[in-house]
């Protein structure tokens, strides 16, 4: 069966690279799926989840936003962040999350309040991808 190349890459470095079926990514205007011999494009990432299928497994992957470009077999991530659902420090992510409630809640002089609002919502989605993997059944 026909891949694409999947690579992430980060300012702090590749998160991933891998041959793979399938790729799900946050679009800035829709989820977006991508199959091998999809055609070329280029969108913006809003922070959520990367799903990958590989050998009819699935991976998932949090981005706090970035850029994807396709390309012939190919698909490129420029990511602000990215980390695997399996790396993700539950606790870190709660106490992001408190933090910029409590800063959205109770704002001082000098808040930056779109900052506030784009931890929260880095904090949600690694909070969902955490917490998903950590119900599924392990067999
Ligand atoms: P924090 O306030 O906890 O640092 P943040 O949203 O400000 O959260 P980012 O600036 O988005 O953090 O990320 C900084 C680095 O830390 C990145 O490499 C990111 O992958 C990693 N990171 C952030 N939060 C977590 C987490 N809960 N678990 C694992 N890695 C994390």
């Amino acid at each position: 069966m026909a891949t694409l190349r999947l690579d992430i890459v980060t300012a702090e470095g590749t998160a991933f690279s891998e041959d793979v079926d399938v790729v799900v990514a946050p679009g800035t205007n829709g989820e977006l799926g991508i199959l091998p011999h999809h055609a070329s494009l280029m969108t913006m990432l809003q922070p959520g989840e990367i799903m990958v299928r590989k050998d009819g497994e699935e991976i998932y992957l949090v981005v706090s936003g970035g850029f994807l470009e396709v390309r012939p077999d190919r698909v490129i991530v420029l990511a602000d962040t990215a980390e695997r659902a399996e790396e993700i420090d539950l606790a870190r992510a709660e106490a992001a999350r408190r933090r910029a409630e409590e800063r959205l809640k109770h704002p001082i002089a000098g808040t930056d309040i779109p900052r506030a609002e784009a931890a929260l919502r880095r904090s949600l989605v690694r909070l969902k991808a955490a917490e998903r993997l950590r119900k599924k059944p392990r067999i």
